[in-house]
């Protein structure tokens, strides 16, 4: 049996017009372990001003801000990590995802070690955690991402693809793996905040059993549990019940939303991608920062470069 399949929810309708910054209400705290050191970690949520980002601080050293900004991203090991100075902080996916999910778009997190806590493995426990503090608009209005030309970053059959037909932001993903529940999955979403919280945010993360014991092996993913991941072996799924039967392609639409996230702005446009991951996500992320900071005409390769022009010289 084959788990092809394909879908499309709250499609293209609604539209994300320049809404207000937001914060939460008040601060809110959840405790979990770190994937990788196992160790368990608390995270306070705090409020914070227009303008201010989503900024990650380190109360083990000396209250270090690491602000979710592009510039500070790396990946590693199928998650991504954000570093300044020396001082990281890990597996900021999720919890980024849910922010910007949910449209929060100014907040402290404060940490007492080096990863935000895996929880369940989705960005529900997030969600719901915002829902809790309750949202605030701010006196400011989100800034949108003025990017209006095509941008697309591929490599080995795989890519991430953005064209700027707003309004709203809506993301077609499609996942094929040659595995017996997996299969090829294709979902589209128009993100919003009510379409997150049911639709993406449950979906958790899902890795392979043998994958978990080399990563084991190499003093990683030591807080991975069948509580915290869907995990497979050649046949099925080892960690019970799925959530969604594409919940594969569900937790990938919620990983490239925190790692659009790190953007800090808004999108109007469709991403189509298809087989990415982490690694190509922070790269397209950059190519439309890289677009949004270049004059419209100047990202579309002018048809006259220097042996043109040189030829075109020598005839003349
Ligand atoms: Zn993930």
């Amino acid at each position: 049996m084959t788990a092809g399949r394909t879908g499309t929810i709250g499609a293209m309708e609604g539209s994300n017009v320049s809404r207000s910054q937001t914060t939460l209400r008040t601060k809110v705290s959840i405790e979990g372990v770190g994937l990788h050191s196992g160790h368990p970690v608390r995270a306070r949520f705090c409020p914070a001003p227009a303008g201010h980002g989503i900024v990650f601080v380190r109360l083990d050293h000396a209250r270090k801000a690491i602000p979710a900004r592009i510039e500070s991203a790396s990946t590693f090991d199928f998650a991504t990590t954000l570093a300044v100075g020396g001082i990281s902080v890990g597996t900021v996916e999720h919890v980024l995802s849910a922010a910007f999910g949910e449209g929060l778009d100014n907040c402290t997190i404060e940490l007492d070690g080096p990863e935000v806590p895996i929880l369940d493995g989705s960005s529900l426990p997030f969600v719901r955690l915002f829902h809790a503090a309750g949202f605030e608009r701010l006196n400011a209005p989100v800034r949108t991402l003025p990017v209006t030309q095509p941008v697309e970053v591929s490599r080995d059959g795989r890519s991430v693809s953005f064209r700027p037909d707003g309004p709203g932001l809506t993301v077609t993903y499609e996942i094929d793996f040659p595995h017996p529940v997996v299969g090829r999955q294709e979902l589209t979403v128009a993100i919003r905040p009510d379409e997150y919280s049911a639709r993406i945010a449950p979906a958790r993360t899902f890795g392979f059993a043998r994958d978990v014991e080399a990563m084991r092996a190499r003093g990683l993913a030591r807080g991975g549990s069948l509580h915290n991941a869907v995990v497979l072996d050649d046949e099925g799924v080892l960690s019970g019940p799925l959530r969604f039967r594409d919940e594969f392609v569900r937790h990938k639409i919620l990983d490239l939303l925190g790692d659009l996230a790190l953007l800090g702005a808004t999108l109007d446009g469709h991403i189509v991608a298809r087989r990415a991951g982490h690694a190509m996500h922070i790269e397209f992320a950059k190519a439309l920062a890289a677009a949004a900071a270049a004059p419209a005409h100047s990202a579309t390769r002018e048809p006259l470069t220097e042996p043109t022009r040189r030829r075109a010289t020598g005839r003349g």
